[in-house]
C-alpha cells in the first residue's frame, strides 16, 4: 500500500471541492486532510471539516471568524480566518492541493501552494487566466506538478499522453454550448438569473454556470489552455458538442485525433488528478455509448456567443488584457445574478472594460493585482450606469 497523503482543499464547501471530498471520503484511510477553507459558509466549511477530520478550516471571511471558531469547538479542527490564513492554508505543503475556489479569489492561496512544489490541480480557471505568466513561471521554478481539473483541460492532459506535446497539430475544446445554445440575441436578452445557472449536462457554481451560458467558459478556457499547453493560438479550435461526452481532442502531426470521453461528472476528471499518473476507483456512471445513441457537433457562433471573440482578441493583445477581460467578467456575472444589469450587458460591460483600457505588461503580481482592480472599478461604473 502507498502511504498517506497529505491534502489540502481550497474552496471545499464548493461544487469541485466537495466532489474532491467526496472521493477522499470514499478511501479516507489513504488521506491525511490538513487544510480545507471556504469563502463565507461557515456551516458548510464546519461540517466537512468534522467529517474529514481536518487539521485547519479556514473561513476567508475574517468576520466569520467567532462563528467559525464556535462551530468547530471541541472537535480538534483548528480554526482559522481571513485572507492571510487562506495563503497561509495554500503554503501548508500538503502532497495534493485542489485548487477550486471561484474567481481571482483563488489567486493568492493556489500561488502559495505552487510555491510549495508539490502537487496542485487546478480547478480555478480564472486565477490562471489573470495571472497566467506569473502562475506558469512559478510552477517552473518551484518543479509543481500543475493537474488541470478542468474537465477539457484534464482531457488535453490525458491526450497528451499519447503523442506530446511537440507532435500537437490542433487541439480542440469541446463545449456544450450552455442552456441558451439554440436561443437568439434577442431572446437571450430576456433571460433570467435562475434560466442561466440551470446547465443542461453539468451540476457546477452559478458563476461557471453563468459564464457557460455566455460561453465566456469557453473563452477563460481558451485562455487556460493557452497557457498550460503553449502549442500557440492558431492551434486551438473550439467546437460545440451539446452531449458533453467528449471532453477535448488532440489532432497529432499524423492525423490521429486522441479523444477523452467519460459522462459529465467532475468526479471523473478529479479522480485522474488525485490519482494521476496512476488511476484509482470512482462511483462515477460508466460510459454507455449505444444507450447515448449520437454525438453531435456544429461551429460556435460567435455573434450570438461573443464571448469567444473577446478570449480570443485578449490572447492577441496580450498583457493585461486577459485580466481585464476575466475581473470584468468578474463583476458583470456578479451584476446580473444579484439582478443589477441584464444577460446580454455581460458581454457588454467585458467589450467595454477592454476597449476602455490600456493594455499594460504584466511584470509580476503586484501588476496582477492593480489590473484586476482597475478593472473591476470601471465594470462596476458601467453596470451601475446600466441600471434603468
Ligand atoms: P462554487 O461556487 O460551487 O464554489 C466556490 C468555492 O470557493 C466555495 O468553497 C466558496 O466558499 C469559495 N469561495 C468563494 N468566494 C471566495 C472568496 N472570496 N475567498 C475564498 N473562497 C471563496 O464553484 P465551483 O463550481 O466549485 O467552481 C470552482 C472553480 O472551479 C471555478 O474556478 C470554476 O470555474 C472551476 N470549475 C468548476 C467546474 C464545476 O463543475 N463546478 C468545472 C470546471 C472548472
Ligand atoms: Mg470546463
Amino acid at each position: 500500500m502507498s502511504a498517506v497523503r497529505s491534502i489540502s482543499v481550497l474552496g471545499a464547501t464548493g461544487s469541485v471541492g466537495q466532489s474532491t471530498l467526496d472521493l477522499i471520503g470514499r478511501e479516507a484511510d489513504r488521506y491525511e486532510v490538513l487544510a480545507l477553507t471556504a469563502g463565507s459558509d461557515v456551516a458548510g466549511l464546519a461540517a466537512a471539516a468534522i467529517r474529514h477530520r481536518a487539521r485547519y478550516a479556514v473561513i476567508a471571511d475574517g468576520d466569520r471568524y467567532a462563528d467559525l471558531r464556535s462551530a468547530l469547538a471541541g472537535t480538534g479542527v483548528e480554526a482559522a480566518a481571513g485572507p492571510t490564513a487562506l495563503i497561509e492554508a495554500g503554503a501548508l505543503g500538503a502532497d495534493w492541493t485542489m485548487a477550486a475556489i471561484v474567481g481571482c479569489a483563488g489567486l493568492a492561496p493556489t500561488l502559495a501552494a505552487i510555491r510549495e512544489g508539490r502537487t496542485v490541480a487546478l480547478a480555478n480557471k480564472e486565477a490562471l487566466v489573470s495571472a497566467g505568466d506569473v502562475m506558469m513561471a512559478a510552477t517552473q521554478e518551484s518543479g509543481t506538478n500543475l493537474l488541470p481539473v478542468d474537465s477539457e483541460h484534464n482531457a488535453i492532459f490525458q491526450c497528451l499522453a499519447s503523442g506530446g506535446i511537440d507532435a500537437v497539430r490542433r487541439i480542440t475544446l469541446t463545449a456544450s454550448g450552455g442552456p441558451f445554445r439554440t436561443l437568439s440575441r434577442e431572446a437571450m436578452a430576456q433571460v433570467t438569473p435562475a434560466q442561466a445557472v440551470k446547465h443542461p449536462n453539468w451540476s457546477m457554481g452559478r458563476k461557471i454556470s453563468v459564464d457557460s451560458a455566455t460561453m465566456m467558459n469557453k473563452g477563460l478556457e481558451l485562455i487556460e489552455a493557452w497557457h498550460l499547453f503553449p502549442v500557440g493560438l492558431e492551434r486551438f479550435s473550439v467546437l460545440i458538442h451539446p452531449q458533453s461526452i467528449i471532453h477535448s481532442m488532440v489532432e497529432f502531426r499524423d492525423r490521429s485525433t486522441i479523444a477523452q470521453l467519460g459522462c459529465p461528472d467532475m468526479r471523473v476528471p478529479i479522480a485522474s488528478a488525485l490519482a494521476w499518473p496512476a488511476r484509482m476507483e470512482t462511483p462515477c456512471e460508466p460510459l454507455d455509448l449505444a444507450r447515448i445513441g449520437r454525438l453531435d457537433f456544429e461551429e460556435p457562433d460567435e455573434v450570438r456567443f461573443p464571448a469567444l471573440r473577446l478570449a480570443r482578441e485578449a490572447i492577441e493583445a496580450g498583457g493585461s488584457a486577459p485580466g481585464i477581460l476575466n475581473a470584468a467578467n468578474e463583476v458583470a456575472v456578479a451584476a446580473f445574478l444579484e439582478g443589477r444589469i441584464r444577460f446580454l450587458d455581460i458581454g457588454r460591460i467585458v467589450e467595454d472594460v477592454l476597449a476602455r483600457t490600456d493594455i499594460m505588461p504584466v511584470r509580476g503580481i503586484e501588476d496582477v493585482w492593480a489590473i484586476d482592480r482597475s478593472a473591476r472599478h470601471l465594470a462596476e461604473r458601467l453596470a451601475a450606469e446600466l441600471i434603468t
